[in-house]
């Protein structure tokens, strides 16, 4: 089992969202853990009090590296920017070493241009904790995603049209509740100029006879190559092969939307959609694209979850 479009780990605090989403998939309990690399050497990642140490040669405990962190960091106020958020909490060489250039291959931005949420939602730990995500519930649906969704789409109420773009069926759409959850300003053809989202380009590989390519499920290269990082997949799917899969992440500007790109002047665009939105009857606009926001697979699920209720009330 591979991800096509690049490696998602399902995490969530929201026992609703993981209640609601066990109504279609078992469950392979999954901690996701992350490593970067820097000169060459594997890092943990986030960075905790074990990166500090092997970084700096250092043998810090918990107050340790909770001192080294204030004697290092450069605080900011206000915190507006991604620099901002990291230099505030790890000083400057760190934010050179794990974060600079990856958000510049990532994003096509320097950190200073892009808004304060995208690196806050990267934590610093004093601990030792190697974890990814420390949320409540982390777990891989037991036979992959596309599974998952055959089943939430076994319904007779349910007819799925693949390859048909929105515009070419829209009419067959005209009444009734519709909900739209591709790009909010492709609804609107347009007309206030495009709002931007990054995209990416995957290169999978399966490696023959190689049984594990990479100690984790992703190692990050912030600093070399093009490719951000590489996911090798049977960590997250818990697959035996004599072979591994594998794919590289190369950020571009051209191609499918992806990311919502979390800058202000966006973010004024996007309001003016939404204000356009607003007055469209019978449209509900739900997800990563009609609400043009960074959502996680969790926070989309809730965000539908609420569209359902609201229309169902109404
Ligand atoms: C590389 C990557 C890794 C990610 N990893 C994680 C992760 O580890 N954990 C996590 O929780 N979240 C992750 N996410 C986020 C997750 O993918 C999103 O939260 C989720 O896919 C959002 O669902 P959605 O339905 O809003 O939008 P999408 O999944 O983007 O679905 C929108 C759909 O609309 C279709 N569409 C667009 N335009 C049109 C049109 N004009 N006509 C017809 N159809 C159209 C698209 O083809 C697409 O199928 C990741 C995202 C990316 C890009």
């Amino acid at each position: 089992m591979i991800h096509n479009y690049g490696p998602h780990i399902f995490h969530t605090n929201s026992e609703r969202v993981f209640n609601y989403l066990s109504r279609f998939t078992e469950w392979r309990p999954y901690e996701h853990r992350v490593r970067g690399v820097v000169d060459g050497r594997i890092y943990p990642f986030p960075i905790n009090r074990d990166t500090l140490n092997q970084l700096y040669g250092l043998d810090l405990d918990e107050a340790g590296a909770a001192a080294w962190f204030e004697r290092v960091r450069e605080p900011r106020e206000p915190v507006r920017t991604s620099e901002d958020v990291v230099l505030n909490s790890v000083g400057r060489d760190l934010y050179e070493k794990f974060f600079l250039n990856y958000t510049r291959k990532q994003w096509g931005l320097e950190p200073s241009q892009l808004k304060a949420g995208v690196a806050a939602r990267i934590p610093v730990r004093t601990n030792t904790d190697d974890r990814y995500f420390t949320d409540t519930f982390q777990a891989m649906p037991l036979h992959g995603y596309t599974r998952m969704f055959e089943e939430m789409l076994d319904h007779p109420n349910i007819t799925v049209r693949l390859g048909a773009d929105f515009d070419s069926v829209r009419d067959s759409f005209s009444t009734g509740q519709l909900i739209f959850t591709g790009p909010i300003a492709a609804y609107f053809k347009h007309c206030y100029g495009p709002l931007p989202y990054r995209s990416l380009r995957f290169e999978h590989d399966h490696l023959a006879g190689t049984e594990q390519f990479q100690p984790v499920g992703t190692v990050n290269y912030p600093n070399d190559h093009d490719f951000t990082r590489i996911t090798e997949f049977k960590h997250l799917t818990g697959q035996f092969h004599s072979g591994t899969s594998i794919v590289r992440e190369y950020p571009q500007a051209e191609g499918e939307p992806y990311y919502p790109i979390p800058r202000d002047e966006n973010e004024a665009l996007f309001k003016r959609y939404e204000a356009l939105a607003e007055k469209e009857t019978n449209v509900t606009f739900v997800g990563r694209l009609a609400q043009y926001r960074y959502y996680n697979m969790d926070q989309v699920v809730a965000a539908a979850l609420k569209a359902a209720e609201k229309l169902l009330a109404s």
